[in-house]
Formats: C-alpha cells, structure tokens, sequence
C-alpha cells in the first residue's frame, strides 16, 4: 500500500509563507493499492493529486463538511474523462448526492456533479465493502453531524483513518480495538490539551489522546492529521518536538509512505 498525504489542514485551508512545510491544504489521502486509487477526502489537497494512471479511482468521504470536499469541484480527476465512485454516509435525512448537491449547484457553484468530463457515480455507504482487493470496514465517529472512520486492508496490511473525531472514554476503546495492529493510524489531533479544555465539543482531538490509541492499539505507527488553521509551521515544529513517542509524526503535504 502507497500512501501520499496531499491534505493535512482542518477545518479551512491556509497559506503564507509560515505554512509551507506542513501544508496549508485540507484533508485529502492517497491509497493506491492493487491497481486501485483511493482517496480519502476530497479536500484541497486533492487538487494536487498526481496522476496515479490508475482507472479505477473512488473517494471514500468521511463527511460532507466543506474542508473534506471543497477540491473536488475543480480536482483534476473530475476533469478527466473516466469514472469515478464516490462513496460517503447518508446523513441528516440526505442522501450522499443531496449533501453534495449544497455545494455543487448554483449559487454557490455554476454546475452539479453529473456536468463534469468524469462521471461521477455517488453512493450511500454501506460497510463493510470491498474496493478490488482492498478491503473497507468502518466505525462512526464522534463529531457534530457524524463522520466515519474508516480501516483500509490488503495484503496484510492496514490503514485506519480517524479523521474530525473527538475523544471520550467509550470511543476510545471503540477505535482502539478498530485499530488494533494496524501499520498506520492517520489521527486528528487539531488541539493542544490547553486548546482542547477551550474547544469541548467541536469533534476533534489532542496528540494525547491520540498516543494512547497507539499505545493501547498496537498499532505500528501514527500521523496526526487536521492541523488547525491557527497552527503555523513553529507551532506545529514545536508539538512534534515535543512528541513522546518516536511512531508518532505531524503529517506534511507530499509525504508518501509504504506499508
Ligand atoms: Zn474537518
Ligand atoms: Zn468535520
């Protein structure tokens, strides 16, 4: 499995020349394994996604929260003549195509999803399920409005992406044993534990927090994802320094990892 981080910010993008190393792009994730492309979120990271050459390509959208799918009206992919199957949870009494379609129509953008070169096949989620031989299980999160967490398998190995998730007591037992021996935990840890007593019930997470789960999953290793926006490169230098566990890294767009 080939992993490229194209996406890291959460909850809007940034830019400047103090968000240069870790990247002010919102959440996207390349998976590319057995033929297949895979990407997790649709944020504007993926509107530097490299072409895979795959043909078959899915989004597995953990929700509809605009930093997770504000790249795709304009992603590269949707401008390329093949099909794409986007996959994400009805939510709010909407179908996946009805949560897309308040984005994707007028007045805020001038056409749908079906007015694009690539045809766009949405679906509401149902898991488990399986992308070519990449198998897909998943766990509803703890965040406003819902989001899913999802674990990607093949070849004996395995992602879990835990993105816009906040921690409590019975959750984390939840994802820890959904995680367990994983290669990879991507987690959200947009908050110091200071920003955190703040910030009580926005449906995010600490790296604290976020170490425990690795910790306790026995998973190999760990990125924290959905840096806050308010977060620049020293801030986030400064946090990673301050890591206690060497499995543990910030992601930064363009990093690509091989489990
Ligand atoms: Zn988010
Ligand atoms: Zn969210």
């Amino acid at each position: 499995m080939k992993i490229t981080v194209l996406g890291v910010r959460g909850s809007i993008p940034t830019d400047g020349a103090d968000h240069l190393i870790y990247g002010g792009a919102t959440a996207c994730i390349l998976v590319e394994a057995d033929g297949q492309a895979i990407f997790l979120d649709a944020g504007s990271g993926i509107l530097v996604a490299p072409d895979t050459g795959s043909e078959q390509v899915s989004i597995l959208l953990s929700h509809t929260h605009i930093d997770h799918i504000l790249g795709l009206p304009l992603s590269p992919i949707m401008l390329s003549d093949r099909r794409i199957d986007l996959y994400c949870e009805a939510r709010g009494g909407m179908s996946v195509r009805e949560q897309l379609e308040r984005l994707m129509s007028p007045p805020l953008w001038p056409v749908g999803p079906d007015e694009y070169q690539a045809r766009l096949v949405i679906h509401d989620l149902k898991l488990p399920m399986n992308i070519g031989a990449i198998s897909v299980t998943g766990i509803e999160s703890n965040h406003p409005g819902g989001s899913t967490i999802y674990r990607l398998s093949a070849d004996g190995h395995s992602l879990v992406y835990a993105t816009d998730y906040e921690h409590t007591a019975e959750k984390q037992r939840e994802l820890i044993a959904f995680s367990r021996d994983t290669d990879l935990i991507l987690y959200d840890a947009q908050y110091t534990e200071e920003e955190y007593a703040r910030m009580k019930g926005f449906g995010h997470s600490t790296v604290e927090q976020g170490l425990t789960v690795l910790r306790e999953s026995g998973a190999k290793s760990m990125l924290f994802v959905h840096h806050d926006p308010r977060h620049n490169d020293r801030k986030l230098a400064e946090m990673e320094q301050e890591l206690s566990d060497s499995r543990a890294a910030f992601a930064r767009a363009g990093m690509v990892i091989e489990i």
